[in-house]
């Protein structure tokens, strides 16, 4: 009887190596110059982060936070965002946005996604906008710009301010522009696994506004316009410390190549799996920067079950909806966002990441063929 080859012990392939990301950076040298500088909590590795950060994206101000909830919480508190304000924002991105959103005492307007990119519909926020939002937030998902002038364009004639979500999108650019140099606001995580990673929680709130901007250094810290003086209350402690800067600023020079190396992974996939019953992502060029690599399949639980067995890992982000998450599930009964709740209940994750051995791309793609190459796929 003839069998197909078996691999006895197939390669373990992660979703993501840390250690092959930060292979080469000069992490220790980092670590060292902060021990010798013996100033841990902002002092000069924040000030040098923010000013290269802010420059590298194109917007004139960077004030660093502990992470990304917190970006996006001190951005709409810098709005000043009343209790019970609506917040427009998209379902299907992990609900990051919807818990800055709750933290700032405001209402979550869902608006549906665009089912190529997944990103905020301009159509969608169009109807939504005469709602009367305090504010929007675009998540550029997967590192995929979204729609983002004309978002723009909708919210300044509606008079309502515009947040980017840009932590899965660190340099991703359209007709020269990066993200988070549209809105009036944007918000970065620097979490371990995003295009631009620390070595634990950190986070960044830019704006091109002197205003918004003097604000917001005051909410990250007690409220204080100055030491031990607080001018607005609602402040908190949010600061990225200075080992997080250190390291942040050695991988900084790296982003561009770390994104074009994950591109490359993406548009392999796209080109080698462009003839199968797939959604594939919609770009592989600049405005993508792919964060994450994910396809779309009704036979996810299938596919993921078979590439377990081939020892490839994968994920699914996000599997829940905001609007049937349990915690908020019964406010949302009557709510209907076709395209969103589609997409988190076909999308998977497969490895991609700067670093990844060309091998393991080769085996994620011959392992996805093979799914759909048996008879039953
Ligand atoms: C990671 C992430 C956040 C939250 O960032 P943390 O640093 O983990 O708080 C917010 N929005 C999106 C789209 C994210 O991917």
């Amino acid at each position: 009887m003839e069998c197909e080859p078996m691999e006895i012990n197939p390669r373990k392939i992660p979703l993501f190596s840390a250690a092959l990301v930060n292979q080469g950076v000069d992490l220790a040298g980092a670590v060292s110059r902060v021990l010798a500088s013996n100033s841990f909590v902002m002092g000069n590795e924040v000030a040098k982060f923010e000013s290269e950060f802010a420059s590298y994206t194109g917007v004139t101000h960077c004030v660093s936070v502990a992470n990304g909830t917190d970006a996006l919480e001190l951005a709409l508190r810098a709005l000043n965002l009343q209790p019970g304000d609506k917040v427009a924002c998209v379902a299907n991105a992990g609900f990051y946005s919807a818990t800055a959103v709750h933290l700032a005492g405001g209402v979550p307007l869902y608006v549906d996604v665009d089912e190529h990119t997944l990103t905020m519909s301009p159509e969608a926020l169009a109807q939504a906008l005469r709602d009367k939002p305090a504010a929007v937030i675009a998540t550029h998902l997967y590192g995929q710009l979204a729609p983002i002038e004309r978002l723009v364009e909708l919210c300044r004639s509606a008079g309502v301010p515009l947040i980017e979500d840009c932590a899965q999108s660190h340099g991703a650019s359209r007709n020269g522009r990066r993200a988070g140099c549209f809105g009036d606001l944007s918000c970065f995580s620097f979490y371990p696994t995003k295009n631009l990673g620390a070595l634990g929680d950190g986070g960044a709130v830019l704006t091109a506004s002197d205003a918004l901007a003097t604000r917001l250094k005051g909410l990250r810290q007690y409220g204080w316009s100055k030491k031990y003086e607080v001018s607005l209350l609602g402040g908190c402690n949010s600061r990225l410390d200075e080992m997080q800067a250190a390291v942040l600023r050695e991988k900084l020079p790296l982003l561009e190549r770390h994104n074009a190396w994950r591109r490359a992974i993406a548009a392999r996939y796209n080109s080698a799996f462009a003839g199968l019953p797939l959604r594939l992502p919609a770009s592989v060029a600049a405005d993508f920067v792919a964060h994450l690599y994910v396809i779309r399949t009704p036979k996810r639980e299938s596919l993921r079950a078979y590439l377990a067995e081939s020892g490839v890992a994968t994920d699914v982000h996000y599997p829940i909806v905001d609007i049937r998450q349990p915690a908020v599930a019964a406010c949302y009964a009557g709510t209907f966002l076709p395209v969103s709740e589609e997409a988190c209940a076909t999308a998977m994750s497969l490895p991609c990441y700067p670093g990844m051995p060309d091998e393991d791309v080769e085996q994620v793609v011959r392992s996805v063929l093979a799914f759909f190459s048996r008879a039953e796929a």
